[in-house]
Protein backbone atom coordinates (compact mmCIF):
# COMPACT_ATOMS: atom_id res chain seq x y z
CA UNK A 1 0.00 0.00 0.00
CA UNK A 2 0.97 3.41 -0.82
CA UNK A 3 -0.03 6.94 1.25
CA UNK A 4 -1.90 7.47 -2.70
CA UNK A 5 -4.04 4.27 -2.25
CA UNK A 6 -4.99 5.51 1.37
CA UNK A 7 -5.68 8.99 0.73
CA UNK A 8 -9.34 10.34 0.35
CA UNK A 9 -9.86 11.90 -2.65
CA UNK A 10 -13.45 12.70 -2.76
CA UNK A 11 -14.52 16.23 -3.97
CA UNK A 12 -10.63 17.18 -3.79
CA UNK A 13 -8.78 18.46 -7.14
CA UNK A 14 -5.73 16.64 -7.73
CA UNK A 15 -2.94 19.03 -9.44
CA UNK A 16 -0.48 15.64 -11.05
CA UNK A 17 2.71 16.49 -12.36
CA UNK A 18 2.95 13.57 -15.57
CA UNK A 19 5.78 12.91 -17.79
CA UNK A 20 4.19 13.48 -20.96
CA UNK A 21 7.52 14.48 -22.46
CA UNK A 22 6.47 11.82 -25.68
CA UNK A 23 8.17 11.57 -29.00
CA UNK A 24 6.05 13.04 -31.87
CA UNK A 25 5.96 12.97 -35.59
CA UNK A 26 6.37 15.62 -38.21
CA UNK A 27 2.40 15.47 -38.30
CA UNK A 28 2.40 16.34 -34.29
CA UNK A 29 1.14 12.28 -33.55
CA UNK A 30 2.35 10.70 -30.91
CA UNK A 31 4.03 7.86 -32.03
CA UNK A 32 5.44 6.40 -27.98
CA UNK A 33 2.94 6.30 -26.14
CA UNK A 34 4.67 4.26 -22.87
CA UNK A 35 4.65 7.81 -20.69
CA UNK A 36 1.16 8.49 -20.97
CA UNK A 37 -0.06 4.74 -20.12
CA UNK A 38 2.44 4.53 -17.36
CA UNK A 39 0.61 7.56 -15.60
CA UNK A 40 -3.00 6.28 -16.47
CA UNK A 41 -3.03 4.57 -12.78
CA UNK A 42 -2.72 7.59 -10.89
CA UNK A 43 -5.35 9.68 -12.75
CA UNK A 44 -7.84 6.67 -12.85
CA UNK A 45 -7.15 6.17 -8.83
CA UNK A 46 -8.13 9.57 -8.30
CA UNK A 47 -11.11 9.57 -10.61
CA UNK A 48 -12.52 6.26 -8.77
CA UNK A 49 -12.17 7.84 -5.52
CA UNK A 50 -14.61 10.91 -6.49
CA UNK A 51 -11.97 13.60 -7.13
CA UNK A 52 -10.82 15.08 -10.61
CA UNK A 53 -7.65 15.97 -11.84
CA UNK A 54 -6.17 18.96 -13.26
CA UNK A 55 -2.60 17.51 -15.43
CA UNK A 56 0.52 18.96 -16.05
CA UNK A 57 3.69 18.55 -17.99
CA UNK A 58 6.71 19.84 -20.33
CA UNK A 59 6.89 18.80 -23.70
CA UNK A 60 10.71 19.03 -25.35
CA UNK A 61 12.42 22.10 -24.69
CA UNK A 62 10.54 25.36 -26.06
CA UNK A 63 12.88 28.69 -26.04
CA UNK A 64 9.25 30.72 -25.49
CA UNK A 65 5.60 31.22 -25.25
CA UNK A 66 3.04 29.61 -27.58
CA UNK A 67 5.22 28.03 -29.66
CA UNK A 68 2.96 25.15 -31.26
CA UNK A 69 5.75 22.70 -31.92
CA UNK A 70 5.63 21.94 -28.11
CA UNK A 71 2.04 22.59 -27.77
CA UNK A 72 0.49 19.47 -25.26
CA UNK A 73 -2.73 20.12 -27.59
CA UNK A 74 -1.30 17.44 -29.72
CA UNK A 75 -1.29 14.85 -27.17
CA UNK A 76 -4.58 15.30 -25.85
CA UNK A 77 -6.16 12.42 -27.55
CA UNK A 78 -3.87 9.73 -27.12
CA UNK A 79 -4.07 10.87 -23.46
CA UNK A 80 -8.33 10.18 -23.59
CA UNK A 81 -7.83 7.75 -25.78
CA UNK A 82 -5.95 5.58 -23.33
CA UNK A 83 -8.03 6.80 -20.27
CA UNK A 84 -11.02 6.71 -21.65
CA UNK A 85 -12.27 9.78 -20.26
CA UNK A 86 -12.99 13.55 -21.84
CA UNK A 87 -9.51 16.06 -21.43
CA UNK A 88 -10.22 19.41 -21.17
CA UNK A 89 -7.57 21.41 -22.46
CA UNK A 90 -6.97 24.39 -20.75
CA UNK A 91 -4.30 26.19 -23.32
CA UNK A 92 -1.93 27.94 -21.18
CA UNK A 93 -1.17 27.29 -17.74
CA UNK A 94 -1.24 30.62 -16.24
CA UNK A 95 -4.48 32.45 -18.19
CA UNK A 96 -7.65 33.13 -16.70
CA UNK A 97 -9.10 30.25 -18.72
CA UNK A 98 -6.87 27.50 -16.83
CA UNK A 99 -8.08 29.15 -13.48
CA UNK A 100 -11.91 29.07 -14.40
CA UNK A 101 -11.67 25.71 -15.58
CA UNK A 102 -9.56 24.44 -12.43
CA UNK A 103 -12.01 26.16 -10.67
CA UNK A 104 -15.60 24.18 -11.93
CA UNK A 105 -13.68 21.24 -11.75
CA UNK A 106 -16.03 18.26 -11.46
CA UNK A 107 -15.53 15.14 -9.92
CA UNK A 108 -14.70 12.45 -12.67
CA UNK A 109 -13.73 15.49 -14.40
CA UNK A 110 -9.96 15.99 -15.94
CA UNK A 111 -8.26 18.71 -17.73
CA UNK A 112 -4.52 19.64 -19.14
CA UNK A 113 -2.61 22.76 -18.84
CA UNK A 114 -0.34 23.53 -21.61
CA UNK A 115 3.65 23.04 -21.70
CA UNK A 116 5.18 24.33 -18.51
CA UNK A 117 8.04 25.21 -19.83
CA UNK A 118 6.13 27.84 -22.19
CA UNK A 119 7.40 29.93 -18.96
CA UNK A 120 11.13 30.47 -18.00
CA UNK A 121 9.54 29.80 -14.14
CA UNK A 122 8.90 26.28 -14.79
CA UNK A 123 12.38 25.91 -14.55
CA UNK A 124 13.57 28.97 -13.46
CA UNK A 125 16.29 29.83 -15.68
CA UNK A 126 16.36 33.11 -17.65
CA UNK A 127 15.50 33.52 -21.11
CA UNK A 128 16.67 35.87 -23.79
CA UNK A 129 20.16 36.82 -22.57
CA UNK A 130 22.27 38.65 -25.23
CA UNK A 131 25.10 36.21 -26.05
CA UNK A 132 27.79 38.72 -24.74
CA UNK A 133 25.30 39.49 -21.67
CA UNK A 134 27.40 40.00 -18.35
CA UNK A 135 28.27 37.91 -15.08
CA UNK A 136 26.53 41.07 -13.60
CA UNK A 137 23.28 40.78 -16.42
CA UNK A 138 23.26 36.85 -16.15
CA UNK A 139 22.80 37.47 -12.35
CA UNK A 140 19.99 39.94 -12.30
CA UNK A 141 18.31 38.02 -14.87
CA UNK A 142 18.57 34.54 -12.94
CA UNK A 143 17.46 36.79 -9.62
CA UNK A 144 14.34 38.07 -11.61
CA UNK A 145 13.02 34.91 -13.12
CA UNK A 146 14.17 33.47 -9.70
CA UNK A 147 11.70 35.97 -8.08
CA UNK A 148 8.64 35.87 -10.87
CA UNK A 149 8.83 31.87 -9.88
CA UNK A 150 7.09 32.16 -6.92
CA UNK A 151 3.80 34.15 -8.19
CA UNK A 152 4.14 31.12 -11.00
CA UNK A 153 4.37 27.81 -8.41
CA UNK A 154 1.64 30.33 -6.47
CA UNK A 155 -0.42 30.50 -9.34
CA UNK A 156 -0.36 26.50 -10.50
CA UNK A 157 -0.63 25.56 -6.52
CA UNK A 158 -3.91 27.66 -6.51
CA UNK A 159 -5.65 25.38 -8.94
CA UNK A 160 -6.12 22.49 -6.68
CA UNK A 161 -6.26 20.71 -3.43
CA UNK A 162 -3.46 18.24 -3.61
CA UNK A 163 -0.47 17.53 -5.23
CA UNK A 164 1.06 14.28 -6.66
CA UNK A 165 4.31 13.84 -8.57
CA UNK A 166 3.81 10.96 -11.13
CA UNK A 167 6.94 12.06 -13.46
CA UNK A 168 10.09 10.38 -12.50
CA UNK A 169 11.79 11.42 -15.20
CA UNK A 170 12.02 14.72 -14.05
CA UNK A 171 12.09 14.08 -10.30
CA UNK A 172 16.22 15.31 -10.53
CA UNK A 173 15.35 18.57 -11.18
CA UNK A 174 14.10 21.16 -8.32
CA UNK A 175 11.67 22.91 -10.90
CA UNK A 176 8.36 24.62 -10.11
CA UNK A 177 6.06 21.93 -10.51
CA UNK A 178 8.48 18.85 -10.09
CA UNK A 179 9.38 20.03 -6.76
CA UNK A 180 8.93 23.68 -5.46
CA UNK A 181 5.40 23.23 -5.77
CA UNK A 182 5.22 20.95 -3.20
CA UNK A 183 5.30 23.19 -0.49
CA UNK A 184 1.76 24.44 -0.81
CA UNK A 185 1.35 21.08 0.17
CA UNK A 186 2.06 20.20 3.54
CA UNK A 187 -0.31 17.47 4.46
CA UNK A 188 -1.45 16.79 0.80
CA UNK A 189 1.14 15.75 -1.15
CA UNK A 190 2.20 12.00 -2.41
CA UNK A 191 3.85 10.01 -5.38
CA UNK A 192 1.90 8.62 -8.04
CA UNK A 193 2.25 4.80 -8.75
CA UNK A 194 5.30 5.41 -11.80
CA UNK A 195 6.99 7.34 -8.90
CA UNK A 196 6.05 4.64 -5.92
CA UNK A 197 7.16 1.82 -8.31
CA UNK A 198 10.24 3.55 -9.98
CA UNK A 199 11.74 4.52 -6.21
CA UNK A 200 10.36 0.85 -4.52
CA UNK A 201 12.44 -0.73 -8.14
CA UNK A 202 15.38 0.44 -7.41
CA UNK A 203 15.46 0.02 -3.82
CA UNK A 204 14.56 -3.21 -4.44
CA UNK A 205 17.88 -3.40 -6.33
CA UNK A 206 20.73 -1.23 -4.59
CA UNK A 207 19.59 -2.11 -0.92
CA UNK A 208 19.03 -5.96 -0.61
CA UNK A 209 19.64 -7.38 -4.13
CA UNK A 210 19.42 -11.07 -4.12
CA UNK A 211 22.63 -12.23 -5.29
CA UNK A 212 24.65 -12.94 -7.36
CA UNK A 213 24.27 -9.65 -8.43
CA UNK A 214 25.55 -8.13 -12.18
CA UNK A 215 25.67 -4.94 -13.64
CA UNK A 216 25.46 -4.28 -16.95
CA UNK A 217 27.01 -1.26 -18.31
CA UNK A 218 27.26 0.00 -22.03
CA UNK A 219 26.95 2.87 -23.72
CA UNK A 220 29.24 5.22 -25.77
CA UNK A 221 31.66 6.87 -22.76
CA UNK A 222 33.31 6.38 -19.68
CA UNK A 223 32.93 9.74 -18.58
CA UNK A 224 29.56 9.67 -19.05
CA UNK A 225 28.97 6.28 -16.74
CA UNK A 226 31.98 6.55 -14.30
CA UNK A 227 29.99 7.82 -11.04
CA UNK A 228 27.54 5.00 -11.72
CA UNK A 229 29.98 2.50 -11.82
CA UNK A 230 31.60 3.49 -8.86
CA UNK A 231 28.31 3.82 -7.22
CA UNK A 232 27.53 -0.09 -8.49
CA UNK A 233 31.26 -1.57 -7.19
CA UNK A 234 29.75 -0.99 -3.76
CA UNK A 235 26.93 -3.41 -4.54
CA UNK A 236 27.54 -5.75 -7.62
CA UNK A 237 29.07 -9.01 -7.50
CA UNK A 238 30.36 -8.68 -10.91
CA UNK A 239 30.17 -5.73 -13.57
CA UNK A 240 29.44 -6.62 -17.38
CA UNK A 241 31.29 -3.21 -19.00
CA UNK A 242 30.55 -3.34 -23.14
CA UNK A 243 29.24 -1.02 -25.87
CA UNK A 244 31.84 1.83 -27.21
CA UNK A 245 33.27 2.17 -23.31
CA UNK A 246 35.47 -1.31 -24.13
CA UNK A 247 37.90 0.46 -26.34
CA UNK A 248 38.87 2.97 -23.90
CA UNK A 249 39.83 0.00 -21.18
CA UNK A 250 41.83 -1.76 -23.84
CA UNK A 251 43.44 1.38 -24.83
CA UNK A 252 44.58 1.97 -21.75
CA UNK A 253 46.01 -1.50 -21.47
CA UNK A 254 47.64 -1.04 -24.22
CA UNK A 255 45.52 -2.60 -27.02
CA UNK A 256 44.91 -1.66 -30.28
CA UNK A 257 41.71 -0.44 -31.06
CA UNK A 258 41.64 0.90 -34.81
CA UNK A 259 39.63 3.63 -35.36
CA UNK A 260 37.21 2.59 -32.32
CA UNK A 261 35.77 5.34 -30.26
CA UNK A 262 37.83 6.27 -27.07
CA UNK A 263 38.39 8.56 -24.80
CA UNK A 264 42.31 9.20 -24.22
CA UNK A 265 42.01 11.20 -21.20
CA UNK A 266 40.02 8.33 -19.01
CA UNK A 267 42.51 5.86 -19.56
CA UNK A 268 43.76 6.45 -16.13
CA UNK A 269 40.22 6.16 -14.50
CA UNK A 270 39.60 2.77 -16.43
CA UNK A 271 42.41 1.19 -15.36
CA UNK A 272 41.69 2.78 -11.47
CA UNK A 273 38.12 0.81 -12.09
CA UNK A 274 39.58 -2.23 -12.74
CA UNK A 275 42.63 -1.80 -10.03
CA UNK A 276 39.22 -1.37 -7.70
CA UNK A 277 37.43 -4.08 -8.88
CA UNK A 278 40.16 -6.46 -8.51
CA UNK A 279 40.97 -4.99 -4.95
CA UNK A 280 37.52 -5.77 -4.01
CA UNK A 281 37.00 -9.05 -5.81
CA UNK A 282 34.33 -7.52 -8.29
CA UNK A 283 34.94 -10.22 -11.57
CA UNK A 284 34.82 -7.28 -14.44
CA UNK A 285 33.80 -9.17 -17.87
CA UNK A 286 34.47 -7.71 -20.90
CA UNK A 287 33.96 -8.26 -24.56
CA UNK A 288 37.14 -11.04 -25.83
CA UNK A 289 36.36 -9.93 -29.46
CA UNK A 290 34.07 -7.03 -31.57
CA UNK A 291 32.28 -6.95 -34.44
CA UNK A 292 34.24 -4.32 -36.27
CA UNK A 293 32.84 -2.43 -39.18
CA UNK A 294 35.01 -0.02 -41.70
CA UNK A 295 32.52 2.71 -41.58
CA UNK A 296 30.00 3.43 -39.35
CA UNK A 297 27.46 2.70 -41.65
CA UNK A 298 24.81 -0.35 -42.10
CA UNK A 299 26.66 -1.05 -45.59
CA UNK A 300 29.96 -1.35 -43.88
CA UNK A 301 32.19 -4.70 -44.59
CA UNK A 302 32.16 -6.12 -41.20
CA UNK A 303 34.94 -8.66 -39.78
CA UNK A 304 35.54 -9.91 -36.26
CA UNK A 305 38.61 -9.46 -34.71
CA UNK A 306 39.92 -9.47 -31.10
CA UNK A 307 38.74 -6.25 -29.32
CA UNK A 308 42.40 -5.77 -28.03
CA UNK A 309 43.97 -6.37 -31.60
CA UNK A 310 41.83 -4.17 -34.37
CA UNK A 311 42.97 -3.12 -37.50
CA UNK A 312 43.75 0.78 -38.28
CA UNK A 313 40.91 1.69 -40.46
CA UNK A 314 38.12 -0.67 -38.60
CA UNK A 315 36.07 -0.12 -35.64
CA UNK A 316 34.61 -1.89 -33.36
CA UNK A 317 30.60 -1.11 -33.69
CA UNK A 318 29.17 -4.35 -31.40
CA UNK A 319 30.62 -7.10 -29.09
CA UNK A 320 31.97 -10.44 -31.01
CA UNK A 321 30.40 -14.05 -30.66
CA UNK A 322 32.91 -15.32 -28.36
CA UNK A 323 31.60 -11.89 -25.51
CA UNK A 324 28.42 -12.70 -26.80
CA UNK A 325 28.49 -16.19 -25.59
CA UNK A 326 30.50 -15.04 -22.39
CA UNK A 327 27.98 -12.36 -21.64
CA UNK A 328 25.46 -14.45 -21.98
CA UNK A 329 26.66 -17.19 -19.76
CA UNK A 330 27.19 -15.03 -16.88
CA UNK A 331 24.24 -13.40 -17.14
CA UNK A 332 21.80 -16.20 -16.66
CA UNK A 333 23.74 -17.21 -13.59
CA UNK A 334 22.68 -13.85 -11.75
CA UNK A 335 20.14 -12.90 -9.19
CA UNK A 336 19.49 -9.99 -9.47
CA UNK A 337 20.50 -7.79 -12.64
CA UNK A 338 20.98 -4.35 -13.80
CA UNK A 339 21.14 -3.06 -17.24
CA UNK A 340 21.54 0.53 -18.39
CA UNK A 341 23.08 1.44 -21.93
CA UNK A 342 23.70 -0.65 -25.22
CA UNK A 343 26.63 -3.48 -25.79
CA UNK A 344 26.76 -1.93 -29.16
CA UNK A 345 25.17 0.33 -32.04
CA UNK A 346 21.57 -1.47 -31.58
CA UNK A 347 20.34 1.47 -33.75
CA UNK A 348 21.79 -0.06 -36.74
CA UNK A 349 20.53 -3.78 -37.02
CA UNK A 350 24.01 -5.09 -38.32
CA UNK A 351 25.12 -3.82 -34.71
CA UNK A 352 22.54 -4.66 -32.82
CA UNK A 353 23.36 -8.27 -32.42
CA UNK A 354 24.92 -8.49 -29.46
CA UNK A 355 22.39 -5.98 -27.63
CA UNK A 356 19.75 -8.37 -28.80
CA UNK A 357 21.27 -11.12 -27.02
CA UNK A 358 21.87 -9.42 -23.74
CA UNK A 359 18.36 -8.41 -23.68
CA UNK A 360 17.04 -12.16 -24.69
CA UNK A 361 19.97 -13.49 -21.86
CA UNK A 362 18.62 -11.12 -18.97
CA UNK A 363 14.64 -12.28 -19.88
CA UNK A 364 15.86 -15.86 -20.05
CA UNK A 365 17.13 -15.31 -15.92
CA UNK A 366 14.18 -13.01 -14.98
CA UNK A 367 11.92 -16.23 -16.02
CA UNK A 368 14.25 -18.38 -13.66
CA UNK A 369 13.31 -15.82 -10.72
CA UNK A 370 15.78 -13.45 -10.94
CA UNK A 371 14.86 -9.66 -10.82
CA UNK A 372 15.98 -7.62 -13.35
CA UNK A 373 15.54 -3.59 -13.87
CA UNK A 374 16.34 -1.97 -17.14
CA UNK A 375 17.37 1.37 -17.17
CA UNK A 376 18.72 4.41 -18.89
CA UNK A 377 17.12 5.78 -21.78
CA UNK A 378 18.68 3.87 -24.90
CA UNK A 379 19.06 0.39 -22.71
CA UNK A 380 14.98 0.93 -22.54
CA UNK A 381 14.95 2.28 -26.01
CA UNK A 382 16.92 -1.32 -27.13
CA UNK A 383 14.46 -3.60 -25.11
CA UNK A 384 10.99 -1.96 -26.43
CA UNK A 385 12.77 -2.26 -30.10
CA UNK A 386 12.85 -6.16 -29.55
CA UNK A 387 9.58 -6.22 -28.09
CA UNK A 388 11.36 -7.60 -24.68
CA UNK A 389 9.97 -4.98 -22.43
CA UNK A 390 7.04 -6.84 -20.59
CA UNK A 391 9.75 -9.85 -20.07
CA UNK A 392 11.82 -7.95 -17.89
CA UNK A 393 10.74 -7.21 -13.62
CA UNK A 394 11.46 -3.72 -14.25
CA UNK A 395 12.07 -0.96 -17.15
CA UNK A 396 12.83 2.65 -16.20
CA UNK A 397 11.19 5.64 -17.14
CA UNK A 398 14.28 7.29 -15.84
CA UNK A 399 17.18 8.19 -17.80
CA UNK A 400 19.05 10.83 -15.41
CA UNK A 401 16.71 10.34 -12.67
CA UNK A 402 17.86 6.96 -12.47
CA UNK A 403 21.10 6.94 -12.37
CA UNK A 404 21.35 10.23 -10.01
CA UNK A 405 19.15 8.19 -7.20
CA UNK A 406 21.60 4.89 -7.70
CA UNK A 407 24.67 7.63 -7.39
CA UNK A 408 23.27 8.16 -3.75
CA UNK A 409 22.22 11.98 -4.81
CA UNK A 410 19.26 12.94 -3.41
CA UNK A 411 16.70 13.64 -6.37
CA UNK A 412 14.82 17.51 -5.37
CA UNK A 413 11.46 15.49 -6.58
CA UNK A 414 11.68 12.95 -4.03
CA UNK A 415 12.79 15.16 -1.50
CA UNK A 416 10.45 17.74 -1.77
CA UNK A 417 7.03 14.91 -1.17
CA UNK A 418 9.45 13.25 1.51
CA UNK A 419 10.24 16.21 3.57
P1 LIG B 1 25.02 6.21 -23.71
O1 LIG B 1 24.07 7.35 -23.92
O2 LIG B 1 26.38 6.60 -23.19
O3 LIG B 1 24.39 5.07 -22.96
O4 LIG B 1 25.36 5.67 -25.17
C1 LIG B 1 24.42 5.06 -25.98
C2 LIG B 1 24.95 5.06 -27.35
O5 LIG B 1 26.16 4.36 -27.38
C3 LIG B 1 24.05 4.39 -28.35
O6 LIG B 1 23.51 5.36 -29.21
C4 LIG B 1 24.96 3.43 -29.09
O7 LIG B 1 24.82 3.49 -30.49
C5 LIG B 1 26.34 3.89 -28.69
N1 LIG B 1 27.33 2.83 -28.75
C6 LIG B 1 27.27 1.62 -28.20
N2 LIG B 1 28.33 0.89 -28.55
C7 LIG B 1 29.08 1.66 -29.37
C8 LIG B 1 30.31 1.46 -30.07
N3 LIG B 1 30.95 0.30 -30.01
N4 LIG B 1 30.78 2.46 -30.82
C9 LIG B 1 30.11 3.63 -30.90
N5 LIG B 1 28.98 3.88 -30.25
C10 LIG B 1 28.46 2.90 -29.50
Amino acid sequence: MFPIDNYDFKGKRAIIRVDFNVPLNEKFEVTDDTRIRAAIPTIKKVLEKGGSVILMSHLGRPKKNNDDKYSLSHIVGAVEKRLGVKVMFAGDSMGEKAAEMAKNLKPGQVMMLENLRFYAEEEGKPRGLAEDATEEQKKEAKKAVKESQKNFVKKLASYADVYINDAFGTAHRAHASTALIADYFPHDKMFGYVMENELKAIDSVMEKPQRPFVAIIGGSKVSSKITIIEKLMERVDSLIIGGGMTYTFMAAQGGKIGGSINEPDQYQTALDILAKAKAKGIEIVMAEDALCADAFSEDANTQVCPSNDIPDGWEGLDIGPKAIESFKNHIIKCKTILWNGPVGVFEMDKFAGGTKAVAEAIVEATAKGAYSLIGGGDSVAAINKFGLADKVSYVSTGGGALLEYMEGKELPGVAAIRK
